[in-house]
């Protein structure tokens, strides 16, 4: 199983240093950091396994302000997140630039947290499933690439999809495409063991509850509990 810490816009090379100092990974888990930028290089000093937060699809060029995959391997980062919600709302990711960036990424050798999610009004409108397929379609089946199921009205709002509903999503993803496919969407130490419990679900992208290590590693143990 894979948990993942996305840490947003959270935590300098110092704090990070902190983080790792005192986190701990249990054994049957693959815990994945993903820090900003600046900080990508103090996790993978501490032995972590670092995924980037984006990751551009040209090795280089004139793209102010970004960051390739050679650029990410060369400091020893083992993967990138492509498509989060918050990239696709506030930075204008669509799903061409999302294939565009994952697709680079796995051909450069990089491992590959690809998000998907439905909007609240999405679902209420009855389209999750037809969402998903069409932010799916853009995605090549590849052994290093993962899907994130993060339905975007339970990332950092605290609300949780049930775990029937993430169970019923996951389901949907894997049957159009063959990849694991994580949860994300306020996971907590209090909600992982039942969500994590699910058959579909292979793991959490975990935002907030990722920031401070003992939650992260409550979360971590909740999983290592469930597959063993
Ligand atoms: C995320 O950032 O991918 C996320 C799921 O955030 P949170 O856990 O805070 O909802």
């Amino acid at each position: 199983m894979l948990i993942a810490g996305n840490w947003k816009m959270f935590k300098g090379p110092a704090e990070t240093a902190a983080f790792c100092a005192a986190f701990e990974a249990p054994a049957g888990v693959e815990a994945v950091l993903c820090p900003p930028y600046v900080s990508l290089s103090a996790a993978v000093a501490a032995g972590a396994t670092v995924f980037a937060q984006n990751v551009h699809w040209a090795a280089d060029g004139a793209y102010t302000g970004e960051i390739s995959a050679p650029m990410l391997q060369e400091l020893g980062v083992h993967g990138a997140i492509a498509g989060h919600s918050e990239r696709r709302r506030y930075f204008c990711e669509t799903d061409d630039t999302v294939a565009r960036r994952a697709a680079a990424a796995l051909e450069a050798g990089l491992r590959v947290i690809a998000c998907v999610g439905e909007l609240e009004e999405e679902r209420e409108r009855g389209e999750t499933e037809a969402v998903l397929a069409r932010q799916v379609a853009v995605l090549e089946p590849h052994p290093a690439l993962v899907i994130a199921y993060e339905p975007v009205w339970a990332i950092g709002t605290g609300r949780t999809a049930t775990p029937e509903l993430a169970q019923e999503a996951h389901a949907f993803v894997k049957s159009l495409l063959d990849a694991p496919v994580l949860y994300g969407g306020s996971v907590k130490p209090e909600n992982a063991a039942e969500l994590l419990a699910q058959p579909d679900v292979d793991g959490a992208l975990v935002g907030g509850a990722s920031l401070d290590p003992d939650s992260f590693a409550a979360i971590c143990l909740a999983a290592a509990a469930i597959r063993s």
